[in-house]
């Protein structure tokens, strides 16, 4: 592993708001967070890519953006992890007409204040009702 630091940007959680949910952690395909004890945590650097597609589904506001030193985000360490778990993640699909992420990109929305996943087809339609 590159133990070099870089100035990024990476997923940032803040424990007071954390409820311990969990929903956070089927959107991050690279595996990076994980629940310990009963918090939401980036269990190792490496493997967050630092996209934010997590931020969208918290519905505590505990996720966010931050640009501070870390070690790179490594193609290669996110290979090796998401092969070693891969029942633990848990396809999505759009709260509307059900199609999943194998047939059209997904996009975290807050709706009737809770967070969903919603496709591309039916984006449209929840914007202009
Ligand atoms: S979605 Fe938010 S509140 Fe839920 S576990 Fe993740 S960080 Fe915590």
């Amino acid at each position: 592993m590159n133990t070099t630091t870089v100035t990024r940007q990476i997923v940032r959680i803040d424990e007071d708001l954390c409820n311990g949910c969990g929903v956070c952690v089927s959107p991050c395909a690279e595996g990076a967070i994980q629940m310990v004890d009963g918090k939401a945590k980036v269990i190792r650097e490496e493997l967050c890519d630092g996209a934010g597609f997590c931020l969208g589904v918290c519905p505590t506001g505990a996720l966010a953006i931050e640009t501070r030193e870390a070690v790179p985000f490594d193609h290669e360490a996110v290979e090796e992890h998401v092969a070693e778990r891969p029942k633990t993640y848990i396809a999505q699909t759009c709260f509307r007409c059900g199609t999943d992420e194998d047939h059209s990109p997904l996009l975290p929305v807050r709706h009737d204040g809770h967070s969903e996943w919603v496709c591309m087809r039916c984006l449209p339609a929840l914007i202009h009702g």
